[in-house]
């Protein structure tokens, strides 16, 4: 089975060639989009995906995450004449600044989006808390979809891989578990070192993110999205 992920780009935080890193999921039929980067607006319209979005998960607020994301808002609510789209936000942290962010942006908020936790959209929807996990003053998340016949864990940016993943019977409960997770192929704090992945290889489906796969070492074990999950 393939799971119904495609990625406008899968690139790190200044790969503009890549793209930054987001994903369209197809989902009990909606579709969400995961982060808004700063090259992820013009890749929607390049596709003709601005409308065909129904709710944004946002992992964390750096740029390549949520750059472009006040355009996107801007087109549906000017252009497309939508009504505001639900935002997703996984914990407390992350509402409030989402929201405010937006509000230093655009003003009157509820006129583009509903800033809304996973639990008030959708029950197959959920957040996996991984707050400082990318970087110290950052709140974050993970995204699970979850469904009879699979479950998706989208990692977002983070420096190790996600905690849940070293719950054994966490996994076994939530089979069969396609994991699209953040990768570095160099040692840093803020990124998850691919041998770190290793351990989960045998016990999900694993595909990295968030790199050039020109970095990839020799030993990589960990499959890249770039081949298989990009959008083209
Ligand atoms: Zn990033």
């Amino acid at each position: 089975m393939t799971p119904p992920v495609r990625f406008l780009g899968a690139g790190g935080a200044h790969d503009v060639t890549l793209g930054n890193s987001a994903a369209l999921i197809e989902w009990e039929d909606k579709t969400f989009l995961i982060d808004c980067g700063f090259t992820v607006y013009p890749r929607l319209v390049e596709y003709r995906l601005v409308e065909k979005i129904d709710a944004i998960c946002i992992t964390h607020l750096h740029d390549d995450h949520i750059g472009s994301l006040s355009a996107l808002l801007y087109h549906r609510h000017f252009l497309s004449k939508l009504p505001p789209i639900p935002i997703i936000a996984g914990s407390a942290e992350l509402f409030a600044k989402i929201y405010t962010y937006l509000h230093f942006l655009m003003g009157e908020v509820e006129k583009f989006a509903q800033v809304l936790y996973p639990s008030e959209f959708a029950s197959h929807v959920l957040a996996i808390p991984t707050a400082r996990l990318h970087v110290a003053h950052m709140p974050s998340c993970a995204y699970l979809f979850t469904s009879k016949s699979m479950n998706i864990l989208y990692s977002g940016d983070i420096g190790e891989p996600v905690p849940i993943l070293h719950d054994a019977a966490w996994i076994a409960a939530h089979q069969p578990l396609y994991v699209f997770h953040d990768i570095a192929f160099h040692h840093t704090p803020t990124h998850c070192y691919y041998q770190a992945l290793y351990p989960f290889l045998g016990q999900v489906r694993l595909w990295g993110y968030h790199c050039n796969p020109q970095d990839a070492p020799h030993d990589n074990k960990i499959p890249l999205v770039h081949d298989t999950f990009l959008l083209k």
